[in-house]
């Protein structure tokens, strides 16, 4: 059985879907201000093999991820360039999309943007305000915390700890995000996009998005909510505010959290510099599959400390993976099964489930795929694999590659080319017997053809051979 930590709980716990069929995930999204760097990709693929785990548990699951297209560093972004927001934050949520396609990231179910949804976030504060959780000044609106008694259920924070030993009612400032009473909606400023409300034109405050977007697709409660750790406190306690206040109902059941990309010691961000996008890496020579397969190197709730020499370290792991499985469709196999490698492959499949369910062991995944490919090159040498554990064997690589999402490409092509051969065979036959009737035509026509194709042809005494380019 799965079991998740749970930072609410701080504890690992067994988790099911609440309705037993479909998981409702949310993850905080991207703030379309500039390219992803890779540690904000860490948290993505996280979340990837979250959702892609809890299908491979049969369960059906909804995803939804936010885009933040609407924030003070979209804002900025878009006056420097002179151009209008939603164009501004267009042109990065598309590279973001095209920077989770590179590392193999499943889409999510839905990705609804900020901008699209004000309205909605309108009809929430005024609820949470109906409710008594809130209050106006001057055009902006606050959550008051002090009227929420959960406030600080999350991340252990106490209330009275906020701002300097007292927390008191807001007049007239604009953004109080990290303390205290925390703003749900913000009077515009001139020179800003913004929007109509009972309160003036202003823009959404960043908490308020997340609780309106997750709950308009997934209901007042999500089966699991993930985020890098930097957002526990206070996006993630401020959501569980807003939430509850509004709806009366658990916000949230799971909640996960994924530690840092780190670089020398420090957290991997824009404002300290020390950060790579993906593009920069790929520009490098380096390839999406193991950058992500570096980013799978360290638990999720553990420190991954990126460096280059990790990154070649994947590089020549993947390169180990890819030619065994190039390999595996070509050899020639003794017909049957062997009862040794049966064994060994089943061996295999319980343990990447069993270390899968323990919250998420990645790495011990990984440990389990390789530990098994170097027993079966044993194998192999020994005369042991036959034809029937190498049907087997791909399913079982089929199976975890659904959750690890490192050698898909690699699989289906290595299916491709044996068929390919056979194709190739027949053409070279058909060339033959064309020189033998003297129709060179045809013959140059089909050496055109499978030069096309990569495929080099020699003639030699003893028959006509080929190899790829
Ligand atoms: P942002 O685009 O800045 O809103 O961040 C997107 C996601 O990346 C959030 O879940 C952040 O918490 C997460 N994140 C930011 N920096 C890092 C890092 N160095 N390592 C892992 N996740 C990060
Ligand atoms: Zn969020």
């Amino acid at each position: 059985m799965l079991e998740l930590y749970n930072t609410a709980s701080r504890h690992q716990e067994p988790f099911e879907p609440v309705d037993g069929e479909t998981a409702r995930v949310y993850s905080c999204g991207p703030t379309v201000y500039d390219f992803p760097h890779i540690g904000n990709l860490r948290t993505f693929v996280l979340n990837d093999i979250l959702c892609r785990y809890l299908a491979f548990k049969g369960w059906e699951v909804h995803h939804v991820m936010n885009i933040t297209d609407v924030d003070d560093k979209t804002i900025a972004g878009a006056l420097t360039q002179g151009v209008s927001l939603s164009e501004y934050t267009q042109q990065y949520t598309e590279y973001f999309f095209e920077d989770l396609e590179t590392l193999n990231i499943k889409p999510a179910w839905k990705y609804p943007r900020a901008t699209d949804h004000i309205k909605q976030m309108q009809t929430l504060i005024e609820k949470i305000l109906d409710n008594g959780h809130g209050y106006e000044v001057a055009g902006n609106v606050y959550f008051d915390i002090s009227s929420f008694a959960d406030y600080g259920k999350l991340s252990g924070i106490e209330p009275e700890e906020l701002g300097g030993g007292e927390y008191t009612r807001l007049d007239d400032e604009y953004d109080r995000e990290d303390a205290g009473d925390f703003v749900l909606w913000k009077a515009a400023k001139p020179d800003e996009p913004s929007w109509d409300s009972p309160w003036g034109p202003g823009r959404p405050g960043w908490h308020i998005e997340c609780s309106v977007m997750s709950m308009e697709y997934l209901g007042p409660t999500l089966d699991i909510h993930t985020g890098a750790v930097d957002l526990i406190f206070p996006h993630h306690e401020n959501e569980i505010a807003q939430s509850e206040a509004a709806t009366g109902q658990q916000f949230v059941r799971f909640w996960v959290h994924g530690e840092h990309l780190i670089v020398e010691g420090e957290k991997m961000s824009k404002s300290l510099g020390n950060f790579y996008t993906l593009r920069d890496l790929l520009k490098e020579g380096y390839s999406p599959q193991a950058i992500r397969h570096q980013l799978l190197t360290a638990h999720y709730r553990q420190q991954l400390n990126f460096t280059l020499e990790g990154l070649e370290q994947s590089e020549r792991a993947m390169q180990r993976l890819n030619t065994f499985i190039e390999r595996l469709p070509r050899l020639p196999l003794p017909q049957g099964s062997s009862k040794e490698a049966g064994e060994r492959i089943d061996e295999a499949r319980s343990n990447f489930e069993q270390v899968m369910d323990d919250d998420l062991n990645v790495p011990g995944a990984l440990g389990v795929v390789f530990e098994l490919i170097k027993d079966i090159n044993t194998l192999i040498d020994a005369g042991e694999l036959r034809d029937q554990d190498r049907v087997v064997l791909r399913d079982f690589l089929v199976q975890a590659d659904s959750v690890l999402g490192l050698m898909t490409n690699q699989l289906e092509e290595a299916e491709r080319e044996p068929a390919l051969d056979e194709e190739i065979k027949a053409l070279i036959a058909e060339r033959e017997q064309a020189r033998n009737d003297g129709d060179f035509a045809r013959a140059d026509q089909i050496r055109d053809q499978l030069t096309a194709q990569g495929i080099i042809l020699e003639d030699t005494a003893e028959g006509t051979i080929w190899r790829r380019k």
